[in-house]
């Protein structure tokens, strides 16, 4: 699977391929319409603060050294580790292309069946899912099949310190 999908000079999406209609398919459920995405502003679906950031901090490299940039992250889904490479290839124009290929997928059952202890601070890092639990950053893998009392029902979304420092 190779999801593809350019940008012009302003950041707005210009074109997706079908692989990137198949993968929004399956995770979306039915509700993913990707006729929307074309038009969209690439900036505007990323919702927390950092991941805008190093997404733009690498856009800019890119742009400036005109060099395909490539850059290791997870893209998980229940039961699923998802071994993800991102190509971001320059092209005309300050127009840009990502590639995101899927180099490895590994089966995790039970993982997001656990349950965070309640007053704990939660968050996940959107580039490796790491997850930022009483003080220290895990990999999902470390929580197979364990389990606590209490739900936290919030998680935010975040950058890891490790995910930063591999752009330097
Ligand atoms: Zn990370």
């Amino acid at each position: 699977m190779n999801i593809q999908y350019s940008i012009n000079n302003n950041d707005i999406i210009t074109e997706v391929n079908t692989d990137f209609i198949e993968f929004g398919k399956e995770n979306a459920q039915g509700k993913f319409v990707p006729e929307t995405w074309i038009g969209v502003d690439l900036f505007t679906s990323m919702v927390d603060f950092h991941s805008r950031f190093l997404h733009q901090l690498m856009l800019q490299r890119v742009r400036v050294r005109r060099k395909t940039l490539r850059y290791r992250y997870r893209c998980d889904s229940p039961n699923i580790a998802r071994f993800m490479i991102m190509n971001i290839i320059p092209e005309g124009r300050n127009a840009v292309k990502y590639e995101n290929i899927v180099e490895d997928v590994v089966l995790m059952p039970n993982v997001f069946q656990f349950q965070f202890l309640s007053g704990s601070e939660v968050k996940r890092c959107s580039f490796c899912n790491s997850m930022y639990v009483n003080g220290n950053w895990y990999d999902p893998v470390h929580f197979n099949g364990k389990r606590a009392v209490n739900l936290v029902h919030y998680v935010e979304y975040t950058v890891c310190d490790t995910c930063f420092k591999r752009l330097e």
